[in-house]
């Protein structure tokens, strides 16, 4: 899996790069990087040079350099803590093992590009507790099964596969496909059914309709 560095700063990033919003994914001309507003800090994801070893792009100085190609900062950034991030890409065959249930991380996890995870994990709740009602109301247990044929497809196609073009754009360097990916936003942004099309996808409610066809 894609390694990153966290590294965490209460440094007002919204006071001086206008326009950021509280979860901004951004290219800069060599490399890409997240910031993730938190109520009391900024939460930076840093992709590192692949050229270096983890041990060398968490090292304070390099924290300090790749912040500052953020942001400029006169002053030395103040890092409240940094980490690994490891990015991964994996989902269970099963949603049940015997009366054991898998919902959310226990089940799939994939890249948070796009904010698909905990939403996803949400949407595998609901779909469980509507089954477990069909038990309570006297439905046989293997009525648990659907659960896992409901959402494992969805999960597979609508987050993981979603999650990871979201992440690939993310690590686009080639600023030819920059350009042509965001002129492909702009079109989708500016034609109302395209842009209808965008949203019923990206707020997964496309992933719920799917679901409900699934016997
Ligand atoms: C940097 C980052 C950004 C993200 N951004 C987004 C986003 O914008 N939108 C989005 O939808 N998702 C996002 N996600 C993904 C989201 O955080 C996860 O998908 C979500 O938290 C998963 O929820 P969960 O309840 O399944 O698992 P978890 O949140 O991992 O909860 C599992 C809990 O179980 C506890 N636990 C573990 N073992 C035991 C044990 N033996 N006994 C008792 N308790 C135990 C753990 O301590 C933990 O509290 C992001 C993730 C990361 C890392």
């Amino acid at each position: 899996p894609e390694t990153t560095v966290l590294a965490s700063t209460e440094f007002p990033f919204e006071q001086h790069i206008e326009g950021l919003s509280n979860v901004s994914y951004c290219w800069s001309p060599n490399g890409n990087f997240a910031l993730l507003r938190l109520p009391d800090f900024w939460r930076c994801s840093l992709y590192y040079d692949p050229s270096l070893t983890f041990e060398q792009a968490i090292e304070p100085d390099h924290i300090q350099l790749q912040l500052n190609e953020i942001f400029d900062n006169p002053d030395p950034y103040e890092i409240i803590d940094s980490r690994p991030y490891q990015v991964h890409q994996r989902i269970v065959d099963d949603f049940r093992v015997g009366r054991v249930l898998l919902v959310g991380d226990a089940a799939h996890v994939c890249s948070p590009s796009g904010g698909m995870g905990l939403n996803g994990g949400i949407h595998d709740a609901f779909n469980l507790v509507e089954n477990l009602v069909g038990i309570w109301q006297g439905a046989d247990l293997a009525l648990l099964d659907r659960y896992t044929r409901q959402r494992r497809p969805v999960v597979q196609s609508a987050i993981l596969q979603q999650a990871d073009q979201n992440r690939q754009r993310m690590t686009q360097k080639d600023p030819e496909a920059r350009a042509s990916s965001l002129q492909r936003m702009r079109e989708i942004a500016s034609t109302p059914e395209l842009a209808r099309e965008y949203l019923l996808k990206s707020s997964m409610i496309y992933g719920l309709r799917r679901a409900a066809t699934i016997a």
